[in-house]
């Protein structure tokens, strides 16, 4: 077995990557590269129905973009191998599992087997009401290769069947999670390795890829469990080296159920989409389920490196808190400098439509009035909207405004001194200024004053902070706006 660490991350391309598998994926990556090991990607499509190359692309994607850069495995963008051990993708690997399957059937660890599904059914349903769980038996089991061979060249079909070895009563293994872990040998009895497709099924390619792609550590969730038994026998039927396994608890939804799309979001793309940095989001996952040595909770990628370890892992479930997520990613977004935050808003910002000025000190302006108060990315939205010019418009909640007999000389007041502003935005003290010279002006004071302003400024009396909001619009539209209240007025 290589000396080097090596884990791998074997991602079924059945749909989006869930953000179970993104934990599993970072634990196995941040072990490896804390050991100065190797991260390898393996992709597990070999079951034909669910597989598709789009989700594979989607998972890639995802891994790539949560910065889980691997050094062996297909390449995100181009899906080309990289590395000594590949190919990394399972259908491309048949050829080797059929020599395997060929040298366990030769040593007789294998055979094939002919019975039908309904003969299986019919085993099942005479074995309801007795202990255990149900086992094939196969009349197949001692037959030699050469009278199956003759069936199989006679045109029936058969799968290639483990035999299990009924002398051993248990297995056991030292999990780096959970500890000992101990399976009586009869709790699975003689299981496919190759169906009567030819295609070999998950447990069989995972023991070979993992032998041959030389992993030191395999780390996954406890659902796998049951398979490991699986895989142990195999790995022994093969004379394989066993890796150290590390089963991770389960992620549960608030409810304490298992996370599944109905708690909400439940991809890395769902959150990236909803305004989640990727260091946010592996800082989140990796405190779920793992406590850094010094209990700290805002985690940059290098420190999460450095600290990672197997000892601070629990192994009871961890349930998905998104309001921690959603603090964690703030505490990252306001770690990030300016330049790098607004090339990260601003393609938000177009999307959504929204006209804003270009100029450098208008932008640095804004960042500095907004990013303490952006959660996710997406936030900026709402924040930035009031801004947009193509935004504004007079809402119906304004209607009382416009009933009130002072309204009409607020609005008047407020565009008389904003006309004899000479500045092209005004400063927070400006702002304030100008809304005591109303209320003189005037002679109205409390929502009689503020209501009427706050309508003449973002079309509505309540929202956004307003000695915000202003600086950061420029007097032509201000007064373009109070031209339009006054319109109405
Ligand atoms: N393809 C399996 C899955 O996605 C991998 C399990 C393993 O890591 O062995 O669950």
């Amino acid at each position: 077995m290589s000396s080097i660490v090596r884990l791998r991350f074997a991602p079924s391309p059945t749909g989006h990557l869930h953000v179970g598998g993104a934990r599993t994926a970072l634990y196995s990556y941040l072990y490896a590269k804390g050991h100065d090991g190797e991260f390898i990607l393996r992709v597990e499509d070999t079951d034909e129905e669910r597989s598709t190359e789009e989700a594979m692309k989607s998972q890639l994607e995802a891994l790539d973009w949560l910065g889980l850069r691997w050094d062996e495995g297909p390449d995100a963008e181009t899906l080309v191998d990289r590395g000594d051990h590949g190919p990394y993708r399972q259908s491309q690997r048949l050829a080797i599992y059929k020599k395997y399957s060929d040298q366990l059937l030769a040593e007789g660890l294998a055979y094939y087997c002919f019975l039908t599904d309904e003969e299986i059914d019919a085993q099942r349903e005479k074995a309801k009401g007795t202990v255990g769980a149900f086992q094939v038996e196969s009349p197949y089991r001692e037959w030699t290769l050469e009278q199956a061979q003759k069936r199989i060249d006679a045109g029936e079909n058969a799968v290639v069947r483990f035999k299990a070895d009924r002398s051993k009563t248990h297995y056991q293994f030292k999990d780096l999670v959970r500890g000992d872990v101990k399976f009586p040998s009869d709790m699975v009895g003689d299981f496919v390795l190759l169906r009567s497709s030819g295609m070999p099924v998950y447990n069989f390619c995972c023991v070979i890829d993992d032998a041959l792609m030389q992993m030191t550590h395999v780390f996954r969730s406890e659902e796998h469990l049951n398979n490991t038994l699986r895989q142990l026998m195999i790995y022994e039927a093969l004379g394989f080296q066993i890796p150290e396994f590390g089963h991770f608890s389960m992620i549960l939804g608030e409810d304490k159920q298992k996370l599944s799309k109905r708690h909400g979001a439940t991809s890395v793309q769902q959150f990236r989409d909803r305004g989640f940095l990727p260091d946010a989001l592996i800082n989140y996952l990796a405190l779920l389920g793992w406590t850094h040595p010094k209990e700290e909770e805002i985690l940059p990628k290098a420190d999460l490196v450095s600290s990672f370890g197997l000892d601070r892992i629990t192994s009871s479930p961890a349930v998905f808190d998104e309001k921690k997520l959603t603090w964690i990613n703030a505490n990252h977004i306001k770690r990030l400098d300016k330049d790098r935050l607004w090339g990260l808003l601003e393609p938000r910002l177009k999307a959504a439509g929204l006209e804003l000025p270009t100029e450098s000190t208008w932008i640095e302006k804004s960042l500095q009035v907004f990013s303490s108060y952006l959660e996710t990315l997406e936030d900026a939205v709402s924040l930035y909207q009031p801004i947009s010019p193509k935004h504004f418009d007079i809402d119906a909640a304004a209607d009382q405004v416009f009933e009130w007999d002072t309204s009409k000389s607020v609005f008047e007041a407020w565009k008389s001194i904003l006309s004899a502003t000479d500045s092209e935005f005004l400063s927070e003290e400006q702002f304030v200024q100008a809304q005591d010279q109303v209320k003189e002006s005037c002679g109205v004071k409390g929502k009689n004053l503020f209501m009427p302003i706050r309508v003449a400024i973002i079309g509505k009396p309540h929202g956004a902070e307003l000695k915000i909001l202003v600086p950061l619009v420029s007097k032509s539209e201000l007064l373009r706006r109070v031209d339009l209240v006054l319109a109405k007025a």
